[in-house]
C-alpha cells in the first residue's frame, strides 16, 4: 500500500447496495415511459442504401449509406433519442435533425418551466424563472438543470427538501447572489460546468490547485486527509467509525467492527458461581449495611458444589492487533492543522501558509477582479488543467464558496479565500473531480458551519465596500433579497445539526 490510500482502493470496497437501488428504480421508470409512449416512429423502411422514418408526428427523418443492421436498430429504438443517435452519424446528420433537435430542446424547457411552476418553489415569468421571493433571475444553464433535478426527484417521490441534487444547486445559486460581482455570478455555474468543476451539498465549489511542501515528510497528513474525505464522499460512511494506527511502519484504517474479533472459547467453570462451587448466603437484617453472611453457604445447585461442569463453547471479544493506535478518523482530521509536518507554502510569492483543515485568504481589495487576465491578483484554482495553476510538489482539493470568487477565465479562477481539504496523489489529479464516485456532496459540513457565521452582516459588508471601487457592475441586489437569501442558507445549519446529531 502506498502512503495515500488511492482512490481505486476506495472504490474497490464500495458497498454499491443503495445505488443498485435507486439505479433500479431509475431503469423500471424509463421503461415504463418508453413503454407507456409506445413505439416512437410510425414507420421505417430501407430501399437500397436510404433508411427512412416517419415519425409519429409525420416528419420524416433520412439516412443514406444506411444497412441492414441500422434497419434493426430502428425496430429496437425505445425512444426518439434513440433514433437520432442510430442516424445522426456524422456524415449524415442533417439540418432538419438538428432543427427538430431545437425545437425538442426548446419544447422540454417549456414543459420544464411548468415542472418548476408546479413545485410550489420558483416564480416563472414569461422565459425568467426566480427562486420565490429573490429578485435576481436564473442563468438559463441553471434553470436547465434544476428542471433536471426537480424532476428526478418528482420521478423518485423525494421531497425537493430532501434531495442533495436539488438542495446543492440552490444553495449554490444563492452563493453567488451574494457576490458582489455581477458578471462572476452569473456566468460562475458555465464556467464550473464546462471545466467539470464539481458541487457540494452546501454550495459550494471542489477546485484543486498546487502548493509547495515545507516539511520532508507529511505521510500522515496524506493518508488522514484523504481517507478521511474519501470514506466520506466514496463509501458515504462517516469517518466517526474509523480509527488510524500505524503497523510496520504503514497507516492502516480500521473500522470499528474490526477492532475487536470474536474468539470462541472452551471451558468447564461453572457460570453460576464462578467456579466457586456455592456462594455466601445476603444478610438482609440490615437494610442500609449490605453484606453477606459469612456463616451460611449455599452450595451451586448448576454443578453440585464441584465448580466444574461439562465442557461448553462460548465467545469473547478480543482486541486485534493492527499496531499503533494513532487515533479517531475525525479527531485526527479536525486536529490536522495543528500538526507541524502539515506546512505549505504557494511557489510564486512562498509566503502563504497552506495547511489542510485551514482556510487560506488574502485580503479582497488587493485582488483584481478581472475576469480575463488569470495570471492578474487573487489565489488561482482550477478542476484538471492542473499544470496551470502554480507550480508545487503536491496537488490538493480545495473548496470554494461562490460568493468569494473574484474573477474567471476559460479554464482557472481566482478567489480570495478558499479551505484545502485533502492533498490528492499525483496520478488522481487530473480524474478525481471527473469520477462519479467520488461523490463531493458529502464534503462540507465544517465548512458551512463556518461560513453561515455573521453571514448578512459580512455580505452587506462587501457589497458597500465594492461599490465604492467602480471597477465593475455592481449586481441589482436589494437588502431585502440579501436578508431573503441569507435566511435561505440559514436553513442548512439546522440540518447539519441534525445529521451530526444523528451519527453519535
Ligand atoms: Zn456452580
Amino acid at each position: 500500500m502506498s502512503k495515500f490510500l488511492s482512490l481505486e482502493w476506495f472504490k474497490n470496497k464500495v458497498d454499491h447496495s443503495v445505488e443498485k437501488v435507486i439505479e433500479k428504480k431509475l431503469d423500471t421508470l424509463m421503461n415504463q415511459q418508453d413503454e407507456a409512449a409506445g413505439q416512437p416512429f410510425s414507420s421505417a423502411k430501407l430501399v437500397n442504401d436510404v433508411l427512412t422514418i416517419v415519425m409519429n408526428d409525420g416528419s420524416v427523418i433520412t439516412k443514406m449509406d444506411a444497412t441492414e443492421d441500422h434497419y434493426a436498430a430502428v425496430q429496437l429504438a425505445k425512444n426518439v433519442a434513440d433514433l437520432y443517435s442510430i442516424v445522426s452519424d456524422p456524415s449524415v446528420v442533417s439540418e432538419k435533425i438538428e432543427e427538430e433537435k431545437r425545437i425538442a430542446r426548446l419544447l422540454a424547457l417549456r414543459e420544464g418551466l411548468s415542472i418548476l411552476r408546479e413545485s410550489g418553489e420558483f416564480t416563472v415569468d414569461g422565459d425568467s424563472v426566480y427562486f420565490k421571493g429573490i429578485s435576481r433571475s436564473l442563468p438559463q444553464l441553471l434553470v436547465e438543470e434544476l428542471i433536471d433535478e426537480v424532476s428526478r426527484a418528482k420521478e423518485l417521490g423525494i421531497p425537493l427538501n430532501d434531495y442533495d441534487g436539488y438542495q446543492s444547486l440552490k444553495r449554490f445559486f444563492m452563493w453567488c447572489a451574494l457576490n458582489p460581482r455581477a458578471e462572476v455570478a452569473h456566468e460562475l455555474y458555465r464556467f464550473l460546468k464546462e471545466n467539470s468543476f464539481r458541487i457540494t451539498k452546501q454550495g459550494f465549489f471542489v477546485a484543486l490547485r498546487n502548493v509547495v511542501t515545507l516539511h520532508g515528510s507529511p505521510e500522515l497528513v496524506h493518508f488522514i486527509s484523504n481517507t478521511y474525505n474519501k470514506v466520506k464522499a466514496v463509501w458515504k460512511k462517516s469517518p466517526d467509525d474509523y480509527t488510524v494506527f500505524l503497523q510496520n511502519g504503514e497507516y492502516k484504517l480500521v473500522h470499528d467492527d474490526k477492532l475487536y474479533r470474536e474468539e470462541t472459547r472452551t471451558s468447564t467453570v461453572c457460570k453460576e458461581c464462578w467456579g466457586e462451587g456455592g456462594y455466601y448466603n445476603f444478610d438482609d437484617t440490615y437494610a442500609d449495611q449490605d453484606e453477606w453472611d459469612e456463616t451460611e453457604w449455599i452450595e451451586c445447585d448448576n454443578c453440585g458444589g464441584t465448580g466444574e461442569v461439562e465442557e461448553y463453547e462460548y465467545t469473547t471479544n478480543v482486541m486485534v492487533d493492527h499496531g499503533e493506535e494513532i487515533g479517531k478518523l475525525t479527531a485526527l482530521y479536525l486536529d490536522l492543522p495543528n500538526r507541524h509536518e502539515n506546512r505549505f507554502t504557494d511557489d510564486w510569492t512562498k509566503t502563504f501558509d497552506i495547511r489542510v483543515g485551514k482556510v487560506v485568504n488574502m485580503p479582497k481589495e488587493q485582488c483584481n477582479w478581472s475576469t480575463q487576465d488569470c495570471a492578474a491578483a487573487g489565489l488561482h484554482f482550477t478542476s484538471d488543467q492542473i499544470h496551470y495553476v502554480g507550480c508545487g510538489d503536491q496537488s490538493v482539493l480545495v473548496l470554494i464558496n461562490p460568493m468569494k470568487v473574484v474573477g474567471i477565465g476559460t479554464h482557472k479562477g481566482r478567489c480570495y479565500e478558499y479551505l484545502p481539504i485533502m492533498t490528492v496523489p499525483r496520478d488522481e489529479a487530473t480524474e478525481i473531480l471527473h469520477d462519479n464516485q467520488f461523490d463531493t456532496l458529502q464534503l462540507d459540513e465544517e465548512y458551512a458551519i463556518r461560513e453561515l457565521e455573521d453571514l448578512e452582516a459580512k455580505v452587506q459588508e462587501g457589497f458597500v465596500s465594492e461599490s465604492s471601487k467602480y471597477e465593475f457592475n455592481l449586481p441589482n441586489v436589494s437588502s431585502a433579497d440579501i436578508r431573503n437569501i441569507v435566511g435561505s442558507l440559514e436553513d442548512m445549519k439546522a440540518e447539519i445539526r441534525d445529521r451530526v446529531v444523528s451519527l453519535d
